[in-house]
């Protein structure tokens, strides 16, 4: 069958479209489905400063409309649907947008995580207005101002720890008074003059117009609110991978993110992943970017020796 391709790709964002342009330099047909996304987080934030290659920073949106133009350059199509089924069970790999049937020898999944978000409204009107989901990327913005973490795990205190380089303050707010986090990064944390825990205590509301301007708390035990003043507002309650449809195909983990069993090789023969999917612990664009290079290098030495 002519349309049955050498690599479909899952997912747009670095670790996707970077595979798509290692796959089509080696010769190989590729079909990226993109999703209703196109580009994945990265389009959610504002500049990127830490991508190696761009002295002054890039828009988020614009790397990532450089990177797909780069994959199609070397021949990669790209597809704007969502793939909602997978049957990885026969030597063509089937994934389905819907009802319609698309077909290749190998895949990759790069399909990326979502930061999880605590469901209020202010979040999303103030989201890349003072609210973010990651510290590295937009910490710097926050330079001499005072912000807020939520959470009680590693990455609320990794995130806090890297925000005291630039802010006056950071509050660490956590909704009980024990942590996830580990001992030693969690006495990290509390030795930090810059930092101020705030335990038992539920966001009510991010305050605001156009940019944050504070948090509304409600007490967890007693139930009486109070608001601190904030600048930024960062979300360190974990990631959920979006692996949902690969259930029973390939095997995940606890939380839901795929093992590579063989280099970037799934459990699932011919299937290959790598960026946020995979990784729960660097998480970064160059990262994703690499396992993306991996992947694509893998299903291509994978396909040669079948
Ligand atoms: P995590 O360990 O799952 O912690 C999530 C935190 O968010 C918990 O404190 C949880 O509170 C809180 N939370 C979850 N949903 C919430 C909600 N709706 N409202 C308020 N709070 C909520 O996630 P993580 O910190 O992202 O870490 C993930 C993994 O990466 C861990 O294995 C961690 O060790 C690892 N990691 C390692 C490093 C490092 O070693 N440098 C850095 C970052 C992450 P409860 O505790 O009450 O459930």
């Amino acid at each position: 069958m002519s349309d049955v391709k050498d690599v479909i790709i899952i997912g747009s964002g670095p670790a996707g479209d970077t595979a798509a342009l290692y796959a089509g330099r080696a010769n190989l047909s590729v079909t990226v489905f993109e999703g209703w996304q196109p580009g994945g987080q990265l389009t959610t934030t504002t500049v990127i400063e830490n991508y190696p290659g761009f002295e002054n920073g890039i828009d988020g949106n614009e790397l990532m409309q450089e990177m797909k133009k780069q994959a199609e350059r070397f021949g990669a199509e790209y597809i704007t649907k969502d793939i909602t089924k997978v049957d990885f069970s026969g030597e063509n790999k089937k994934v389905y947008a819907g009802e319609t049937e698309y077909e290749a020898k190998s895949i990759i999944v790069a399909t990326g995580a979502k930061p999880r978000k605590l469901g209020l409204d202010s979040e999303e009107r103030l989201w890349a207005k003072g609210v973010s989901s990651c510290a590295t990327c937009d910490g710097f913005f926050f330079k001499d101002k005072v912000v807020a973490v939520v959470g009680g795990g590693d990455s609320a205190m990794e995130e806090a720890m890297f925000l005291t380089k630039f802010a006056t303050k950071v509050y660490l707010l956590h909704r009980r008074d024990e942590f996830r986090a580990s001992k030693i990064m969690l006495d990290r944390a509390q030795a930090n003059e810059k930092i101020e825990f705030i335990t038992n205590v539920a966001v009510e509301e991010i305050l605001g117009e156009n940019s944050v301007s504070g948090v509304k708390l409600k007490n967890t035990g007693s139930g009486e609110e109070s608001e601190i003043e904030a600048q930024g507002f960062f979300l360190a309650i974990g990631h959920i991978p979006s692996t949902k449809f690969l259930e029973g195909s390939v095997e995940l983990d606890d939380e839901g993110y795929i093992l590579r069993k063989e280099n970037s090789m799934t459990s699932a023969a011919g299937v290959f992943a790598g960026g946020d999917c995979v990784d729960h612990r660097y998480r970064q664009a160059i990262t994703a970017a690499g396992q993306g290079c991996q992947a694509a290098i893998d299903a291509e030495r994978w396909l040669e020796a079948q």
